[in-house]
């Protein structure tokens, strides 16, 4: 049985019966049975039909913001915003799809060369509960716009969640067997990957958990995507706006109450404004307002799981001991996590090694450009950086520098439909989003005709 506890409340939820291999099996051959007549369809026919999707999340977003905020935590207000920018992937691929996977003529000694995109087919997604709504829409509405059919197999914690999405493409129009949400155990996963009806998987989370997925893939000869997280740096250079760069700090770390792949987490300052930015930057911290999740004014909530606000405050206490000092904050109680700020951080202990996923940040000083960047690659992860500076030659000596899958400069790390994302070294691979995303889980088919 799968049940959803609400974190803030302590309070049972939903209860899910997991599926039997039975179910399970039936789910992926109705899968590949849709799929058949799916990847005929024409781009004006899936876009009418995602341009629903999005209707269905605008009308009832304060409906949909409610789950996410009892299954997992997340302050309700933050929780529309995730809803609306759901709606927004839809729009973006009902728009652009068409011409993104249109066929790609390349110029050769034949008549005619050409690439053709074709969908794959059943493509398992497993995903995190920290943006249950956004991670599952940013996989399944390019491939459904690209032909492909999804299966999700979503965190166990946020099941209700699964399972309105899956209500929400059968009541946009879509053919049952297009989108399904799988009530599965982790443990099924090998069988889901090993099916031969299902082409290939793209999975969000923790690294065991990405690189046991991967071995299964690879096994099978399948592709994944791996988005796996990241310890995201902030780079502030004495040049930089303190005042705006702050806020932008305090808001790239503590929105969705820390739990975010590309959360800033790590804060790195030059000295000459290290004391003042600190000082400032506690000032704002400050301000942000804890509570229950449900009050549209709360900023902070609670963790979506007591495990993981026990995870966090031991890699807080290691750091300690260490020789970090507790300048903010440090208070845990159950699933809540007090907004938390340590300073001579080095990159040995545990909150710069490792992804600290909640609202906690540690600030290491650095003098100089080349220690700048030295600190922040002096990590496993890779997934983007954020540099502030108003010079811009240092920018363009920077950018190339930074081992990461982004950098942003001026401004938090965040996800656009617009834009690739995805991340380098154990952030994982593979693109999510744009143009490259929708071509991730298709046949690239050369055509030469002589
Ligand atoms: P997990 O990686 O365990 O969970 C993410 C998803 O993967 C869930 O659907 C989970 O299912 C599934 N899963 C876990 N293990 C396996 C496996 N061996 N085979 C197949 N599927 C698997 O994350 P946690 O919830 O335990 O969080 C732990 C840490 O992971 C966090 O503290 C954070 O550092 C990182 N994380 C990163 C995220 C990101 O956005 N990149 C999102 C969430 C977590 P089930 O729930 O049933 O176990």
């Amino acid at each position: 049985m799968r049940i959803s506890i609400n974190p803030y409340t302590g309070k049972r939820l939903f209860e899910f019966t997991p599926l039997t291999s039975e179910q399970l099996n039936k789910k992926i051959s109705n899968a590949d049975h849709t799929y058949r007549t799916w990847k005929k369809t024409t781009f004006e026919h899936r876009a009418a039909l995602i341009r629903n999707v999005a209707k269905i999340l605008k009308d009832k977003k304060h409906k949909y913001a409610t789950i996410i905020t009892q299954e997992m935590g997340k302050p309700i207000s933050q929780a529309v915003a995730e809803i609306e920018k759901c709606a927004w992937v839809c729009e973006y691929y009902a728009e652009n799809a068409a011409h993104q996977l249109k066929d790609e003529i390349i110029e050769t000694d034949a008549l005619k060369s050409y690439v053709r995109y074709e969908p794959l087919g059943g493509i398992l997604a497993i995903m995190p509960w920290n943006y249950p709504f956004w991670q599952v829409f940013r996989f399944a509405v390019p491939n459904l716009m690209a032909g492909n059919v999804g299966l999700l197999k979503h965190a166990s914690n946020v099941m209700k969640c699964g399972d309105s999405i899956d209500a929400i493409f059968l009541e946009a129009g879509f053919p049952k067997g297009c989108f399904q949400n799988l009530v599965i155990d982790s443990e099924k996963v090998k069988s889901v990957i090993e099916n031969d009806l299902v082409k290939a998987v793209t999975l969000t989370g923790s690294t065991p958990a990405g690189a046991s997925v991967a071995s299964l893939a690879g096994m099978k000869i399948k592709k994944s995507v791996l988005e796996l997280g990241g310890s995201n740096a902030l780079v502030v250079f004495d040049d930089a706006d303190l005042e705006e760069t702050v806020k932008t700090c305090v808001q790239a770390r503590f929105q969705n109450t820390g739990q975010s792949c590309i959360a800033g987490k790590r804060l790195l300052l030059q000295r000459g404004i290290a004391k003042d930015f600190t000082n400032r930057f506690i000032l704002e911290v400050q301000k942000l307002k804890a509570g229950d999740p449900m009050d549209k004014n709360t900023y902070i909530g609670v963790l979506a799981r007591e495990d993981l606000s026990k995870d966090l405050e031991a890699l807080v206490d290691k750091s300690v001991k260490m020789g970090a000092k507790l300048i903010a904050g440090g208070h845990r109680e159950k699933t809540f996590f007090e907004p938390t700020v340590l300073t001579g951080v080095t990159k040995e202990m545990p909150i710069f090694t490792e992804e600290t996923f909640g609202p906690v940040i540690g600030i290491t000083i650095f003098d100089d450009e080349q220690s700048a960047v030295e600190l922040s690659n002096a990590s496993d992860f890779g997934l983007g950086a954020s540099i502030f500076t108003s010079d811009m030659d240092r920018v363009e000596r920077l950018v190339p520098q930074f081992d990461e899958g982004a950098v942003f400069v001026n401004e938090l790390v965040k996800s656009d439909p617009r834009l690739p994302f995805g991340g380098v070294k154990i952030s994982g691979y593979g693109r999510e989003l744009s143009y490259h995303g929708i071509k991730e889980f298709m046949n690239r088919k050369t055509v030469y005709i002589k």
